[in-house]
């Protein structure tokens, strides 16, 4: 196996030090708490259960916009997001360079935040969004303004989200919702939800689960709790939904649009491309040769 490391990488690594010690460095060092030994009680909003104070996150968010004007945070995103088409061994690298450096503003392992950005919700839009929510999604999600919070897990279902129990009965011209969400990381400040739910098949199929695009201030949508984890502060919410009431449109690309509960799911052909189709809810063997949309989004931990 070759170890050696493609050639354009250590200049590229030496011109990202520099950055860092130009713009990064230095706001660093004007807000020392966060990083020494004072980081627990500076970042964590004690007095709101435990979440991430905001002026932690508003750094974090300079720092971010400091390395979109500079080229770096979209590195790994194809060209057309204004990104540099890096791949995944630049991105291992980078990632693992910028790691080796410590604690620091220019990547903090507890909140995954770097100024090489990891944006795999950009890239499930491009792949699974209709053309108005790539619209909506792509740049707004690459600059802040809309955030997306990612409800796969529930309190009895972990690793194997196929037996999700939160549901979703289409009623009228959209979607009815209920069941509960765990450790939703993020949804203290997200403006939306990904909830997975069953619209068709049965427990334990990945056919049949459907993703909605859920704003967070939807009525029904609570967050009761956050659970205390060891990377301190929390931002992992437990999740409940009561009848939350969502459009068509929220559905995460097309074909669950016209589904039914027990009748119809969302499927996506071998090629990729969206497609609805028919299939009765007792007789999954008898579908169309197609992948469940749900396929790729049960086993990834996309946060
Ligand atoms: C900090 C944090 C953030 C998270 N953020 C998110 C998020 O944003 N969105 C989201 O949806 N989820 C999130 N999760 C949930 C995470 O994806 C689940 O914790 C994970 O899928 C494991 O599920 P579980 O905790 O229920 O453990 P379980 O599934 O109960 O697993 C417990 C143990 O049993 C093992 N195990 C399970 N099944 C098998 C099997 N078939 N064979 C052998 N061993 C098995 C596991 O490896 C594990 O060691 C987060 C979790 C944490 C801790």
């Amino acid at each position: 196996m070759d170890f050696a490391l493609p050639e354009h990488l250590p200049g590229l690594l030496a011109e990202m030090d520099a950055f860092i010690d130009a713009e990064i460095k230095p706001l660093e060092a004007e807000h020392m708490q966060y990083f020494d030994r004072r980081r627990e009680y500076a970042r964590t909003d004690w007095e709101n259960d435990g979440i991430p104070r905001r002026e932690w996150e508003d750094l974090l968010d300079e720092m971010r916009r400091r390395a979109d004007a500079a080229g770096w945070l979209r590195y790994g995103l194809p060209s057309r997001f204004g990104g540099r088409d890096g791949t995944n061994l630049d991105m291992a690298v980078i990632r693992e360079h910028l790691a080796h450096k410590g604690l620091g503003l220019h990547n903090d392992l507890q909140d995954e935040s770097s100024i090489v950005g990891n944006f795999p919700q950009v890239i499930m839009m491009d792949r699974f969004g209709t053309d108005e929510q790539k619209q909506d999604w792509i740049e707004a999600l690459l600059t802040g303004t809309r955030s997306m919070a990612f409800g796969l897990s529930e309190p009895g279902h972990g690793s194997d989200a196929t037996w999700l129990e939160t549901t979703a009965v289409a009623d009228g011209d959209g979607w009815v919702i209920n069941g509960t969400k765990r450790w939703n990381t993020g949804v203290h400040r997200a403006t939306h939800d990904l909830v997975f739910a069953r619209t068709s098949g049965e427990a334990g199929q990945a056919r049949g689960i459907t993703a909605f695009l859920v704003p967070t201030d939807t009525p029904g949508f609570t967050v009761p709790f956050y659970w205390w984890t060891f990377n301190m502060p929390t931002d992992h919410g437990e999740v409940e939904l009561k009848d939350v009431r969502v459009p068509t449109d929220a559905v995460l690309g097309v074909g669950a649009a016209d589904s039914r509960w027990g009748k119809r799911s969302c499927t996506r052909t071998g090629s990729g491309r969206p497609r609805a189709a028919s299939v009765q809810r007792s007789s999954a063997s008898t579908a169309p040769r197609s992948t469940p949309v749900s396929g790729w989004c049960s086993a990834s931990r996309c946060r």
